[in-house]
């Protein structure tokens, strides 16, 4: 039996930063300042920190500043709702990131929609999620565009191919659904309620599964030669001796890989593609605040 194509995210996402990295140089070269991105940090949770401080090392190794703010947990939304605030009107700041989850006390929807729409770089702002419903230019969230640019890379046209997206959520399983349907696919949206999931699976030519329960997508759910892109990050508990679990997907890989024609890894796979998509974000935004037209080719 052949085994399936492994799509290597993190290469694509180094060759896409090479190039943003061009673009941002070209961009300080005629504006005479870098593109810049806003990260808030409210409060300690271990696996946020080590997000932000990827995103602002990202954005510094791409030519681009980095403004970190990082805030005690205990901040109060008029304090955090000032600073996003100070952002909007920061003529340096492009992009603004409130790095999800908030602590308890704090409510995400109001914090997200005081960000300017067009500096909201991961594009969660209501306005944003509307844009991308009805076809309007406006910023798409990082980890489905990601897969999406993985999907064509590998692909090429995706007209006609049944796509199953498992997983609704606001900022993966439902702007990947949107996205699919706007590249001519046929798209189901598959969640928790869905009936014989692995039925619906099975006539998929693209599967996207973005649940977060390891290993829950059987080999054979997969249709011999579908794509399959996972961007579930899961870790397993650790074995005897060890430290720390292993990272695994949504799906179940080694059995994937037997029949599927091209899958991604976890780690490796979709998730490099996330923090390029945020510095793509980025340079795009900093183009349109410049009254400039957005580099070609990202
Ligand atoms: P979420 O918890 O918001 O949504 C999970 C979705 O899965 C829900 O819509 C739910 O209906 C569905 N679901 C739950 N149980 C199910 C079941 N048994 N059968 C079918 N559907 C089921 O999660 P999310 O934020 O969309 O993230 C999903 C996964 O992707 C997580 O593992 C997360 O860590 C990962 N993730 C990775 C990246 C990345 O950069 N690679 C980015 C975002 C999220």
């Amino acid at each position: 039996m052949t085994e399936a194509t492994v799509i290597d995210g993190k290469a694509f996402a180094a060759a896409l930063r090479e190039r943003i990295g061009v673009a941002a140089a070209g961009f300080a070269a005629q504006t005479g300042r870098r593109p810049g991105l806003a990260v808030v940090l409210v409060g300690e949770d271990p696996a946020s920190q080590v997000y932000v401080g990827a995103k602002g090392k990202a954005c510094e190794a791409a030519g681009m500043a980095s403004f970190e703010h990082r805030l005690p947990a205990d901040t109060s939304e008029a304090a955090l709702l000032s600073l996003v605030e100070r952002l909007n009107n920061d003529p340096e700041v492009d992009g603004i990131l409130v790095q999800l989850p908030l602590p308890s006390g704090l409510n995400e929807q109001a914090i997200i929609a005081a960000i300017n729409p067009d500096k909201d770089v991961d594009g969660f702002h209501v306005i944003n999620a509307g844009r991308l419903a009805v076809g309007q230019r406006g910023f798409v969230p990082c980890t489905p565009l990601g897969c999406l640019m993985l999907l064509k890379d590998h692909l090429g046209d995706l007209s006609g191919l049944e796509a199953v997206v498992i997983g609704r959520s606001n900022i993966v399983g439902k702007p990947m659904a949107q996205l699919l349907t706007d590249a001519n696919a046929t798209v189901t949206i598959a969640h928790s309620r869905t009936k014989n999931l692995p039925d619906v699976v099975r006539r998929a030519d693209i599967v996207v599964a973005a649940v977060g329960r390891p290993e829950m997508v059987r080999g054979d759910w997969i249709k011999p030669g579908a794509t399959v892109i996972d961007v579930g990050i899961n870790r397993l508990p650790p074995e005897e001796g060890k430290e720390k679990g292993r990272l695994v997907g949504d799906v179940a890989y080694g059995e994937a890989c037997a029949v599927a024609g091209a899958i991604t890894p976890v780690p490796g796979g979709v998730g490099p593609m996330t923090i390029a998509v945020l510095l793509r974000n980025t340079l795009v935004a900093a183009h349109h605040n410049a009254g400039m037209p957005a580099p070609e080719g990202l």
